[in-house]
């Protein structure tokens, strides 16, 4: 891990934001209820849930994503990786009747914590569109 993350900052990612509560989790300082994990990503139920199926997957390193809007070409690996992981997750929570993936960016998108994450959502009717 420690590897991987200084190759991330030797590739110009270096992480610029202040550490969040998912550093607790990916370090399990604070519990979490796990749906999957592997070497890059981690994925957990949402404290708060919005829908029946509110699952959160998150890169283990986060070099850098703060948020979306800050990917580099660098990050493209990761973000299929993650994105990858999210249909997998859904397909392991049994949304066959269908999900959505949000990533919330930034103030007007309503961010709160600065660590990429995809939210999973699903096991109800979602409307369209958001608030
Ligand atoms: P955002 O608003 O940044 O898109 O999403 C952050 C999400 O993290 C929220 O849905 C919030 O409920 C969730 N969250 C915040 N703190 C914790 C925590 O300590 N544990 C878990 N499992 N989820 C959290």
């Amino acid at each position: 891990e420690e590897t991987a993350a200084k190759a991330a900052a030797a590739a110009g990612m270096a992480d610029a934001g202040a550490p969040t509560i998912f550093d607790k989790i990916i370090s399990k300082e604070i519990p979490a209820n796990i749906v999957y994990e592997d070497d890059l990503c981690l994925a957990f139920r949402d404290i708060a849930p919005q829908a029946p199926t509110h699952v959160l997957v998150i890169p283990k390193i986060r070099a850098g994503l703060t948020q979306l809007s800050k990917a580099v070409p660098e990050h493209k690996d990761i973000l299929g990786h993650l994105l990858y992981t999210a249909q997998a997750v859904a397909k392991s929570e049994k949304l066959d009747k269908g999900f959505r993936i949000v990533v919330n960016d930034g103030e007007e998108g309503c961010q709160s914590v600065f660590h990429l994450h995809l939210h999973i959502l699903g096991g109800r009717q979602l409307t369209w569109p958001p608030g």
